[in-house]
């Protein structure tokens, strides 16, 4: 290698650690399906999923599922103090490789991150956590609805740029009338705002999964309708788990047609023609 070319591969790397493809040998990080394992190893593509979060200059970061540390890399260069939770342990020993390299800026959690509890993260500094993971898609809905759900409002992270299966992607952002609108939807809309960011092919994983992923990026809103989570959740279950049907007929058990009644909303109507502060309505009716 020349030295002008030497120069410019200094530039574009984004730290001095060895390449995510030999951490993976060395380690034999051979993915596990049972644990969502889709790994990305361009940091390049890493950074520019980092950087849809804003400014990371330190600012606490969660990451789920660091796994052989592309992401994280990728967010300690842009200078955030990042909470790793990864669930394999044969992940630890290259994770505690990159902490090294950036001392007292990753923590390392071996652990669940369904079973984990996020209030512990909070006093890394004053500033609230963002949450940044390129999800296992098998709990990936879970855990944003645990952060979408959660007790207190505003919430304990400040946003969240999470990637998922595009399908998924797009029920979160999906909006009345449209195919993937339903009870993710309305969840998500009802206290944040988000918008999906970019695709990601599937290509761009190891080993490649089946479809297109979407990065998406959810800020809380400061203040949304006021709604108990628990009913509107009870609400949107009734009423999508039957969403050919109309809605005196599928809130039957709920009370149906006095509730509505109650909102004015023509029991005729289907759940997807409803908005979210009609489902908001509904769940204060209830
Ligand atoms: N962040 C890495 C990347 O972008 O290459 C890996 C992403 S991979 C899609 C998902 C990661 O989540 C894996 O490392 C997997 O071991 C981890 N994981 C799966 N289930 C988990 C759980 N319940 N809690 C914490 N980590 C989990």
């Amino acid at each position: 290698m020349g030295e002008i070319e030497h120069a410019v591969f200094q530039l574009m790397k984004i730290d001095n650690l060895p390449p995510l493809r030999s951490i993976i040998k060395t380690y034999g990080l051979i993915a596990k399906r049972s644990l969502g394992q889709n790994f990305l190893l361009d940091l390049d593509l890493t950074s520019k999923i980092a950087r849809q979060a804003g400014d990371l200059d330190g600012y606490p970061v969660i990451e789920i599922g660091p796994g052989p540390g592309g992401l994280t890399r990728a967010l300690l260069a842009q200078g955030a103090l990042v909470t790793a939770i990864e669930q394999d342990e044969r992940c630890l020993a290259p994770l505690k490789e990159i902490s090294s390299a950036y001392p007292g800026k990753l923590h390392i959690i071996n652990g669940d991150a369904l079973d984990f509890d996020f209030a512990v993260v909070l006093p890394y500094n004053a500033r609230k956590p963002k949450i940044v993971a390129n999800l296992p898609y098998n709990v990936g809905t879970q855990l944003l609805l645990n952060w979408l759900l959660c007790e207190s409002w505003p919430p304990f992270y400040k946003s969240m740029t999470l990637m998922f299966q595009r399908e998924v992607a797009e029920r979160i952002v999906a909006r009345p009338d449209s195919y993937a609108y339903g009870r993710l939807g309305v969840l998500c809309g009802w206290q944040t705002n988000a918008q999906i960011v970019f695709d990601v092919s599937p290509q761009a994983f190891i080993p490649s999964p089946k479809v297109t992923s979407s990065l998406v990026h959810i800020v809380p809103k400061t203040a949304p309708s006021s709604c108990s989570a628990q009913k509107l959740g009870q609400i949107t279950k009734a009423a999508f788990g039957q969403r050919r049907k109309m809605l005196r007929q599928s809130l039957k058990k709920l009370g149906g047609e006095i509730l509505l009644a109650k909102v004015g909303i023509d029991g005729t109507r289907r759940a997807e023609t409803l908005d979210i502060e009609e489902f908001v309505a509904l769940a204060n009716a209830l």
